[in-house]
């Protein structure tokens, strides 16, 4: 008989296995071959089968570090994956940024430089008709800034009908009220008139907010003011876009964008950068120079200022149009099947049930809540849904009607060998 510890893989055979190969570039190969040769230590003391080597590295290597997900979940921007993917160019950029850079430094003159002075006149250049930009951590605190710079101690007139809840318990009214402001609500949910809000702007008034329902609709007999409308009372109009969107979308014409609340008249729009935009986490601020200069030199503004690594993805991000948010929402649905065949034709080679569904994928990430994208999918086993989300790279679908849905319109083509090989390594 043989000894059973003879069977236990080699080293090299393992850090070669294709499921390890991406952790030795993510990790570096000491880290992977340290956990590989702990797993060999339990096979040769008996704890593990020598087959189990594999597994059992696996599952002590990953937990620490952000792990790759594949998102097959027809989600665009989901924000439990980290929302949108950064662009090949954003990446680049962040790696340069990584290290010592120019991000408050002009190496011209060899003097202090406007920290993401590049970063900002991109932004700058892509919404003409904001005369000043600003950015800060995300949307939330952009926020927080204008109701702490332009209304602490004072009130921000909003309707009843726009008190958004974002996601895991976060409320704007509490989000904002937190900052000394007060909320002065006017209308009523379904409906508010310019009335409701002229009758309640007086000395007190900081600005009147508008926020776009970006996860919900008020649907039936219902109406609100639009942004041109609020644009005549004589206070500041701030407008929370929420998508981040800057210029019209043709595909979403619900979502509204930045330029086109600041030509109907917003004095001041916030947004986020990961979402629509497919940019990395960041708060936007664009709109009229006197009001951007006020919040960006309130003391708070240091609290909540980006880092280095953000601002050079954001000018990335701005300066080349493609980005996989964009490349998923424009994605053309007939691709989309044509890819959800090939890999069933391929899975079904491999032995895996499979079969091509057409499906609907949503935008996500509070942004279009109406809104179906056409899609398509690789339909598999439902019980696969859980081991190819703990495999490596994970894989996240959705099950439905009894299946798991592989859905391609937020996979980048460039994924569609590492998800065959993901749900091939899952089923042997
Ligand atoms: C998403 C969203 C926010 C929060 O943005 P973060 O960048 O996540 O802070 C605020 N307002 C609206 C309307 C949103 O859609």
């Amino acid at each position: 008989m043989t000894d059973p510890r003879r069977q236990i893989p080699r080293t090299d055979a393992v850090l070669d296995d294709p499921r390890f190969t991406p952790l030795v570039g993510r990790m570096g190969r000491d880290r992977v071959k340290t956990a590989v040769n702990a797993a060999q230590q339990r096979a040769r003391d008996g704890e593990i089968g020598p087959s189990d080597v594999y597994d059992e590295a696996l599952r002590t290597l990953p937990d620490d570090g952000p792990r790759p997900v594949i998102n097959a979940t027809g989600v665009l921007l989901h924000t439990n994956l980290g929302r949108a993917p950064l662009s090949e160019a954003a990446l680049d950029a962040v790696r340069i940024a990584g290290g010592t850079t120019d991000v408050e430094f002009d190496l011209a003159t060899g003097h202090r430089g406007r920290r993401g002075r590049a970063a900002l006149a991109a932004l700058g250049r892509a919404v003409p008709a904001a005369e000043a930009v600003h950015v800060v951590n995300n949307n939330a605190a952009a926020l927080v800034l204008v109701a702490t710079a332009l209304a602490r101690e004072r009130e921000i007139v909003i309707s009843r009908g726009e008190l958004v809840e974002i996601g895991d318990g976060f409320r704007l009214p509490e989000l904002l009220a937190s900052t000394g402001a007060r909320l002065r609500e006017v209308g009523t949910t379904n409906r508010t008139s310019v009335a409701d809000y002229a009758t309640a702007i007086g000395p007190q008034t900081g600005f009147v907010l508008k926020i776009h329902p970006s996860n919900y609709r008020i649907e039936g007999f219902a109406g609100t003011p639009s942004v041109s409308d609020l644009a005549g009372l004589e206070v500041p109009l701030v407008a929370d876009i929420g998508s981040g969107l800057l210029a019209p979308e043709p595909l979403l014409p619900d979502e509204p964008d930045a330029a086109t609340w600041l030509r109907a008249g917003a004095d001041l729009v916030t947004a986020s950068g990961d979402k629509l935009l497919g940019g990395p986490q960041c708060g936007l601020l664009l709109g009229r120079a006197g009001l951007v200069e006020l919040v960006r030199r309130h003391p708070l503004a240091r609290a909540l200022r980006v880092d280095k690594l953000t601002l050079a993805a954001l000018e990335a991000t701005l300066v080349h149009a493609a980005n996989p948010t964009r490349d998923a929402l424009r994605a053309d649905p007939a691709e989309l099947r044509r890819r959800a065949g090939a890999l069933a034709v391929r899975l079904a080679a491999a032995g895996v049930k499979a079969e091509a569904v057409d499906t609907g994928a949503a935008v996500g990430g509070g942004g279009a809540p109406c809104v179906e994208l056409p899609s398509a999918a690789v339909a598999v086993d439902a019980a696969l849904a859980g081991p190819l989300r703990r495999g490596t790279p994970a894989v996240v679908g959705r099950v439905e009607g009894g299946r798991c849905l592989l859905d391609l319109r937020a996979v980048p083509p460039g994924q569609d060998g590492d998800l065959l090989g993901a749900v091939v390594a899952t089923c042997s």
